[in-house]
């Protein structure tokens, strides 16, 4: 899963990415930059 990183300010590889269901129903990846460790997450949409 690849993902932007914000202390990167570039397109990661995302690591433990696991995928969530946020309130509203949209799918969401969460996971840690490959390169930094910073928290990273991702939208899939619906
Ligand atoms: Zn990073």
């Amino acid at each position: 899963m690849e993902g932007y990183c914000l202390k990167c300010r570039q397109k990661r590889e995302m690591k433990n990415d696991q995928e969530t269901t946020t309130a509203k129903g949209l799918r969401m990846v969460k996971g840690q930059c490959s390169i930094c460790s910073t928290n990273m997450s991702k939208i899939l949409g619906k």
